[in-house]
């Protein structure tokens, strides 16, 4: 079977460069290799408080934000992951199937839960992984392009694709983490000791920045010791981080953006990442601007959730099938 690529983002917050490193800057190449599923994760958003108004706006935000990066809704399936309901059925079937313990061990969880209330954790955040695992067998998925917080999921996901085909015939499709070998955890530029996520307005890149704005957070970026612009997580978190950054905005090795660097003090290097960063940005924000005012986002959104629909009842029913759900 040909590459069967499926990639989704939570709209939960303000998108930032992490995502845009992980998923959006991709998705050219990815309309180029294989078939690709882009989903809008708005189910998965509900496993924190979220107000509808904000969910509604991010979901419509995020839509254009995968269009602005050039995903083509001709020849993909671009939809919001509520409006295939093959998901939740799926979630229903599979929660059977992975394991309170298997669950508990998830990193994402623990930390995640580790700053609720006891009463306020729901379910929800709980069984992620389970909802997760049916986004990605539903489309017989073969790659899933992630950061690297996520891959003890994918692990989960392939543990529960061999114990279904292990007892009922192979009937689901194995998948892989495809992970960047340069960007794979973009760490937040106030405390380049933990991943940018989409809480911190300080030390994240917010994808809707004006440029003023993405330039005055990199040359405040907390850096290290020292003068020399090297990668070395351990002792230069900061600057391997804006290194990491550059690279990806470069489409370039740490060892290229290191010669290039040699000899740099910190705020003209700092000066460089800035410039990369606004100059992949800018136009992007601005495609961006012109989908959300022509609502092009819409009509993808309508055609993608019923490409989507087709694949995903499919295997709905194969799995029906096999463990003994009367089918008509
Ligand atoms: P989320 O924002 O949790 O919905 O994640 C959407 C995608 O972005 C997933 O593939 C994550 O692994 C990826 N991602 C989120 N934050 C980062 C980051 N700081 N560095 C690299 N990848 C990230």
């Amino acid at each position: 079977m040909s590459e069967r690529i499926l990639t989704g983002i939570k709209p939960t917050g303000q998108l930032t460069l992490g995502n845009y490193i992980a998923v959006l800057k991709n998705l050219r190449k990815m309309n180029d290799r294989g078939e690709c599923f882009i989903f809008i994760a708005d189910l998965h958003a509900l496993t924190l408080p979220i107000e509808p108004d904000v969910l509604r706006q991010n979901s419509i935000d995020l839509a254009a934000f995968y269009l602005a990066a050039g995903l083509d809704p001709e020849k993909n399936a671009l939809f919001l992951q509520s409006s295939v309901s093959a998901h939740a059925e799926l979630n229903a079937i599979m929660q059977n199937y992975l394991y309170m313990g298997e669950l508990s061990r998830m990193t994402q969880f623990k930390d995640k839960s580790a700053k609720l209330k006891e009463n306020a954790i729901g379910l929800g955040l709980f069984a992620y992984p389970v909802l997760m695992a049916c986004d990605i067998v539903l489309y017989d998925a073969t790659t899933i392009p992630v950061g690297e917080d996520q891959v003890q999921h994918i692990e989960l996901t392939r543990d529960l694709v061999n114990r279904i085909n292990n007892r009922y015939g192979e009937i689901l499709t194995m998948p892989k983490a495809e992970l960047r070998k340069v960007g794979k955890r973009i760490m937040s530029l106030s405390d380049p000791t933990v991943k940018m996520s989409k809480s911190d307005p300080k030390g994240d890149i917010f994808l809707k920045d004006d440029p003023a704005v993405i330039r005055k957070k990199i040359m405040s970026a907390v850096t290290d010791l020292g003068c020399e612009v090297k990668y070395d997580e351990e002792n230069k978190p900061g600057i391997s981080n804006l290194l990491q950054i550059y690279c990806c905005m470069k489409d370039i090795s740490i060892e290229e953006a290191e010669q290039r660097f040699v000899g740099y003090r910190y705020g003209d290097f700092k000066k460089a990442v800035a410039d990369a960063v606004i100059e992949e940005l800018e136009p992007f924000q601005q495609r961006y601007r012109e989908i959300v005012a022509n609502k092009s986002y819409e009509k993808a959104l309508q055609e993608g959730a019923k490409k989507a629909s087709v694949i995903a009842n499919q295997t709905l029913k194969r799995v029906q099938k096999a463990i003994g759900l009367l089918q008509e």
